[in-house]
């Protein structure tokens, strides 16, 4: 069945409704396209569903063990104090619920169809859905997002990933997280606080690649002192299931040991399969990610992708640019636009947080050759009072050659929110002099940005 130009059931048929698949369908039907979306799981995707969100709430809960001790010190008797996982388990899974309704909301206001069920590309404007049903559209989007990668070794079958740890029935009381990433060391944190012993394993030395060596080590060293345990150059051989239900686990160069729980947190990889790309002849990348131009147009003209299915940058406000920059451009009355990914700003909801915006030390020193370095190393007032012996790390990296700021790194509590700000400076280009000329607001933490010595 092959339909001709105008008679296409619809104009644009997006494969996923997460976040880069609602922003593109929602803006897509606002620009006048006839879209219909399909999920196979539940519309919100990744973020609202099983990640950021969702996430962020723990973060929030978890942060409230350090919060109840530090306010001894600020006076308050707290006796008695207890934590109860399935409490804020559901109440954080009845958010999501809220949250998945208020997406659907969204799509339908904008007469979006939306097909609950999982589709494959079975012809060039065609589409199957799981039902059975066919329908054509004009264009095709895809933003069916990724999944945890998973390493193959014999016991494999007993892990854990991010998806169900925000499910599990119990605390794991001594929980190992494989993977030295963002979901590693964010949920390393999280368990930590409510009281598992965590131990975090990776295959190399280094956690947090991408971010600037001297806060990686600094989250390191706090991590260590909260009482997580790292083991580094440890690769799965083996885990066997105990009779007790505990597993225990032979990673290389250890001696095997037992867990509750062990989560792997090593990366994620592109939701592409059966998804009748080879039947339209879509090409693919190496990990099996959808190859786009700056467009996230694919090798062919009609059919598009964009967020983690396109192995780009893993974010998502990413993926909503994404999203927002296909429907204009194919359906907007403007010009066609490419999303601009340079400064993007990132976090880590790690215990603390980490937040950084430009170049690393390293990166700047590579690239720029001739640069200045300027670091705030303190204990912020809140730390002080109540006697926390954890010290907050802001780092500035300026081109020596016209002063302008390159980089601005952070860990300390509040990291992200104050990084959102500094980001735009750094994006729009901003020197070093101009964040001296800026009064700071004391006291706060944020005040060293425009105090660096
Ligand atoms: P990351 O890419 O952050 O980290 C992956 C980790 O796993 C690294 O330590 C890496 O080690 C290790 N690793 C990679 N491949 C393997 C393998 N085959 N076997 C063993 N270890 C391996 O991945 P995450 O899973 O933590 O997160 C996935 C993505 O989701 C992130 O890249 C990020 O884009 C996004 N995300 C963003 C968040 C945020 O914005 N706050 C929060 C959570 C996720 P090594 O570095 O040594 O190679």
């Amino acid at each position: 069945m092959c339909a001709v130009a105008d008679s296409y059931d619809y104009d644009l048929f997006t494969i996923g409704a997460g976040s880069g698949g609602v922003r593109a369908s929602r803006v897509a039907a606002a620009h006048g396209a006839r879209v219909a979306v399909a999920e196979e799981y539940r519309v919100g995707g990744t973020c609202v569903i099983r990640g950021c969100v969702p996430k962020k709430m723990l973060v929030y809960g978890a942060h409230f063990a350090e919060d109840l001790e530090d306010a001894k010190q600020f006076g308050w008797n707290i006796e008695g104090k207890s934590f109860d996982w399935v409490r804020l388990r559901d109440h954080v899974l009845n958010d999501v619920t809220r949250l998945e309704g208020l997406y659907g909301q969204t799509l339908s206001n904008h007469n979006v169809t939306i097909y609950r069920e999982r589709a494959t590309i079975t012809g060039a404007h065609e589409i199957t859905l799981a039902s059975g049903q066919v329908v054509t559209a004009k264009y095709i989007l895809i933003a069916t997002g990724a999944r945890p990668h998973v390493p193959e070794f014999p016991g494999s079958e007993h892990v854990i990933t991010s998806n169900e740890a925000f499910h599990l029935d119990a605390l794991p009381r001594r929980v190992l997280i494989a993977g030295g990433g963002y979901i590693a060391n964010e949920f390393a944190g999280i368990f930590n606080e409510f009281g598992c012993k965590v131990t975090i394993a990776n295959r190399s030395d280094t956690i947090l690649r991408s971010y600037d060596a001297a806060l990686r080590d600094r989250l390191l060293q706090i991590s260590m002192v909260k009482g997580i345990s790292f083991l580094f150059h440890a690769e799965f051989e083996h885990i066997e299931k105990q009779a007790d239900g505990s597993l225990l686990v032979k990673l290389t160069g250890q001696e095997p040991a037992e867990y509750d729980a062990v989560m792997v947190a090593t990366g994620r990889v592109p939701n592409t399969q059966g998804l009748g790309l080879e039947t339209i002849g879509v090409a693919t990348g190496r990990n099996g990610e959808i190859v786009v131009d700056a467009f996230s147009k694919t090798n062919l003209d009609h059919v598009y992708a964009v967020g983690d299915v396109t192995d780009r940058v893993q974010l998502t406000p990413v993926a909503i640019r994404e999203g927002q920059a296909f429907a204009d451009s194919v359906f907007g009355p403007g010009e066609p636009y490419a999303v601009d990914r340079s400064c993007v700003p990132s976090a880590v909801f790690s215990h603390p947080p980490i937040a950084a915006v430009g170049l690393t030390e390293s990166e700047a020193r590579n690239q720029l050759g001739n640069i200045k370095v300027y670091q705030a190393d303190f204990r912020p007032m809140k730390h002080v009072v109540a006697g926390r012996n954890e010290r907050c790390l802001y780092k500035m990296i300026v081109d020596a050659a016209n002063d302008r700021i390159v980089g601005i790194h952070m860990i300390g509590p509040e990291a992200p929110e104050i990084m959102q700000a500094a980001a735009i400076a750094v994006k729009a280009k901003l020197t070093k002099a101009d964040f001296d000329a800026t009064v700071a607001i004391h006291p706060t933490m944020a005040e060293e940005l425009v105090l660096f010595k």
